[in-house]
């Protein structure tokens, strides 16, 4: 197992990064953890509960972890929440869609146990629709819904300090996607919706920090509205592309591949190791769905 630590903004924050080692892995996946006045937003992967506890032992006083917020219920942001809860008595507090869905645990595929640990352990979460409030008082979280990735997906907003933790609610690139045979199902409208409500949210604040799970710290507002654009070319080329091989008498599965070839190139290797549960296909089609 690979684990990374970062500071970011004169040390309040800090980063805990965690990847799989394993060789059946084409290359690494992160996950972010991070931890800002007591306050741990997300808690890694199940196959990162021990390095998660390692981490936590490791915490000097001042650091020690009074409250974890889960912004969705995906096992790479879950994973450890279990484990915080009954073996150090850390409260978990999430949004109320995601609360059941914490509170039931999951099984998921194959290919997910391989990147994330066998599966996710009932969490005894609870509620919170305030924003929260951090040990020293010094920082106020407000929570963004931000549907599209997942539904119950909230990211949480420091106004004054600009920083919008989003875990995976904004990606750096859009050219893959979730669906199909999972319980993961993405939606390419409901992304772009939320970017465009995170857009006008953060208004005024110039100096935007958007910390997000696994790549990265991405700056400024203006990254906001280029994802924006980018996802609004990709859905004028795929509506475009489509119109046209339905002219030429394309249908069906055969359509498909025409538009992922005239869009992507190719599809994508993760298509294949997950079954078709990751894919271009399913961007496409997502892409197609959403009339204006
Ligand atoms: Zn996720």
């Amino acid at each position: 197992m690979v684990v990374r630590k970062t500071y970011h903004c004169n040390n309040q924050i800090l980063e805990w990064e965690w990847s799989s080692d394993n060789p059946l892995m084409p290359y690494p996946y992160w996950t972010s953890c991070y931890l800002i006045d007591g306050l741990l937003i997300d808690s890694g992967a199940p196959a990162g509960e021990n390095d998660l506890k390692e981490f936590v032992n490791s915490l000097n006083p001042s650091q020690m972890i009074d409250k974890c917020f889960i912004t969705h219920t995906h096992e790479d942001h879950a994973g450890g929440a279990h484990m915080l809860n009954t073996e150090f008595g850390i409260p978990i507090y999430t949004s109320d869609k995601a609360l059941n869905l914490l509170k039931r645990g999951n099984i998921y595929p194959e290919y997910r146990q391989v990147a994330w640990g066998l599966k996710l352990l009932p969490v005894n979460a609870e509620i919170i629709d305030k924003p929260i409030i951090t040990k020293s008082k010094k920082y106020n979280f407000e929570l963004f819904p931000m549907s599209g990735h997942a539904p119950e997906l909230n990211a949480l907003i420091e106004k004054d300090q600009q920083w919008a933790f989003v875990a995976d609610a904004v990606q750096p690139k859009y050219k893959m996607i979730f669906g199909k045979n999972s319980d993961i199902q993405e939606d390419i409208s409901l992304i772009c919706q939320s970017l465009s409500k995170l857009y006008d949210f953060t208004e005024g604040m110039d100096n935007l920090l958007i910390f997000s799970a696994g790549n990265g710290v991405l700056q400024g507002r203006e990254f906001i509205k280029v994802k924006m654009e980018e996802i609004e070319n990709l859905r004028i080329q795929a509506h475009e592309y489509h119109g046209e091989l339905q002219k030429e008498g394309y249908s069906g599965k055969k359509l498909i591949r025409k538009l992922i070839r005239n869009l992507f190139g190719k599809e994508s290797i993760i298509e294949q190791l997950t079954q078709g549960d990751l894919s271009r296909e399913n961007l496409i089609i997502s892409l197609i769905k959403w009339e204006k």
